[in-house]
């Protein structure tokens, strides 16, 4: 075992999975997050400000394998798959574009339960202490210290190494930077987005089942914003759309018949799926979220502390690959600590292996936007394929 304890700040999915690598490899684990437990406050954007559901691909399965082949095939019995993208123009007309020949495919997950499904897991290990209610105020690597603040004061605790998965917001990165030169970029797209419930549709039987096909990533790309669904899993057999807006175009719907308008242009197909009363409800009430990008290196201090996941590299979502990345970082970061007796050369090892890759994947979700948006509407377009997105 190459250190003692392990201060994981942010039960994120990524903070819980890297808790149970952790614990795995024999070390003892605190899991820190400001939020109440999500087990018990699911499915509301709301309170999290994430997205209600996301997609799970390779990269980021075999991140869950890493820790466990039961939990990685109970979660993929828990998916809905995502054999392509559904294309509907303007008219209301759908097209398909298959991912793969060979049905390769990504898979939709439910986010509160992935992020809970882990946190159980994470429970089960005696060396994992999870504190809920507790954030991250301040840490110093050098005395290896970390202090947060509680609803009954400020607590400190020992840390050989902190693991910054605290979003990306990340306070830890904050601290990383006083302690290290950090480069570091950050951008923000001017576009929101703001998610919409899709219901089940009856069935003349009065049955409920998906108002679209559920194994379609649908998308009404419409160049300079679009609309894109993914299904649900569960009995409610519902889809949570996505629409992705400059907030000029959101600061234009003022009224309710704007809102209708608008759909009617632009969504045609989509009015009578969700009804207009409950569509108008949803885009006044439902939360409009931001879409940041940022880039830094080194992910790492000394032996003291790593950054991973969206604190290391939030990344707008038009590729999918947020938390998959994340994932993948706890699983690479483990190769390097098995492969070594030396944590600050393990920890060395893994920014200068991993940089190139997440920088390139940051850039290629950012183009993905244009391209989920404009060119998978374009004839031309019909023969590129990729599995590696929404
Ligand atoms: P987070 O999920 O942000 O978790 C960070 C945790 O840290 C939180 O629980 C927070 O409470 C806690 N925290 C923050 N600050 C502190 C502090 N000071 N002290 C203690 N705790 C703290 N990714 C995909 O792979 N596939 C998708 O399909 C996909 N779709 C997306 C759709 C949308 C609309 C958006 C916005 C993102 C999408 N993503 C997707 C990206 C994905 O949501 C993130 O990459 C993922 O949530 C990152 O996980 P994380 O654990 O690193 O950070």
């Amino acid at each position: 075992m190459l250190g003692n304890t392990v201060t994981i700040v942010g039960a994120g999915p990524v903070g819980t999975l890297a808790a149970i690598y952790f614990a795995k490899e024999g070390w003892d684990v605190m899991l820190f997050d400001l939020r109440n437990d999500p087990r018990l406050n699911r499915g509301s954007t709301a309170s999290t400000g994430k997205s209600i559901n996301l997609a799970l691909s390779h990269r980021g399965i075999e991140g869950l394998r890493g820790a466990s082949s039961e939990l990685a095939s109970m979660v993929m019995n828990n998916v809905v798959p995502v054999y392509g993208r559904m294309i509907h123009d303007r008219k209301g007309q759908q097209s398909s574009q298959p991912y793969d020949v060979h049905g390769m495919h990504i898979n939709a997950v439910d986010r509160g339960w992935l992020n809970g499904v882990l946190l159980d897991a994470a429970e089960k290990y005696k060396n994992i202490k999870v504190k809920f209610g507790h954030r991250l105020i301040h840490s110093d690597f050098d005395k290896r210290i970390a202090k947060f603040g509680t609803e009954n004061g400020e607590i400190e605790v020992h840390a050989d190494l902190v693991v910054g998965a605290d979003g990306a917001h990340s306070t830890v990165r904050r601290q990383m930077m006083r302690a290290e030169p950090v480069d570091f970029e950050q951008k923000y797209l001017d576009t929101l987005w703001c998610e919409l419930s899709i219901p089940a549709a009856k069935l003349p039987d009065g049955k409920e089942t998906y108002a679209l096909d559920p194994n379609h990533l649908h998308i009404w790309p419409r160049k300079t914003f679009m609309l894109m669904s993914l299904a649900n899993i569960g009995d409610d057999k519902s889809f949570t759309g996505t629409l992705f807006m400059p907030k000029a175009n959101f600061d234009d719907i003022v009224y309710p018949m704007d809102v209708v308008d608008f759909f009617n242009t632009y969504f045609p197909d989509v009015v009578p799926l969700i009804g207009e009363d409950y569509l108008c409800r949803q885009v006044f009430e439902n939360p409009k979220g931001t879409l940041v990008s940022v880039k830094c290196s080194p992910y790492h201090y000394l032996d003291r502390c790593i950054l991973l996941g969206d604190a290391a590299h939030a990344m707008v979502p038009f590729y999918g690959q947020g938390m998959n990345c994340g994932f993948e970082d706890v699983q690479r970061l483990f190769e390097h600590i098995r492969d070594t007796n030396s944590i600050s050369s393990a920890l060395e090892n893994y920014t200068a292996t991993r940089r190139a890759d997440l920088f390139a994947i940051s850039d290629l979700a950012m183009d993905n936007y244009v391209e989920m948006r404009s060119s998978v509407s374009s004839k031309m377009y019909l023969a590129r394929k990729s599995t590696e997105e929404f």
